[in-house]
């Protein structure tokens, strides 16, 4: 697999503006955010595309949810709201190839998919 820009972000070897990690999972913001509070949230091990999960890897998906979760509440947008998403191989705009979900808030978003 190739290395990715968010595999030196787990490194420190560039730089993120973390909002949470645990032994797991890292959280930091989206370096060209498209809503006031954009931040990905990703796990330490490298998984390319959502395609390539196996059934073992559900509790980390969990995991993932309930950081996007601890973030949305610590960013205070939680109760008014906010969207997770996972992009998924070129139809689906992805770009980096280390699954991240998306959290995004602090505005109205428009539309509920595409
Ligand atoms: P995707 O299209 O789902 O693959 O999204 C990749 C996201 O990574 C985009 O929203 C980028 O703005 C974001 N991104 C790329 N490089 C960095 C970086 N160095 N730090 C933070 N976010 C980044």
């Amino acid at each position: 697999m190739s290395e990715t820009i968010f595999a030196k972000i787990i490194r420190r070897e560039l730089p993120a503006d973390i909002v949470y990690e645990d032994d797991e999972i890292l959280a930091f913001r989206d370096i060209n955010p498209k809503a006031p509070v954009h931040v990905l949230v990703i796990p330490k091990i490298e998984i390319a595309t959502i395609n390539d999960l196996e059934d073992e890897h559900a509790e980390l998906i969990g995991k993932m949810v309930l950081a996007a979760q601890k973030v949305a509440r610590q960013e205070g947008i939680a109760e008014e709201g906010y969207r997770l998403v996972f992009n998924c191989n070129q139809h689906g705009c992805q770009v980096v190839f280390h699954i991240h979900m998306h959290l995004l808030g602090g505005k109205q978003l428009r539309g509920s998919a595409a």
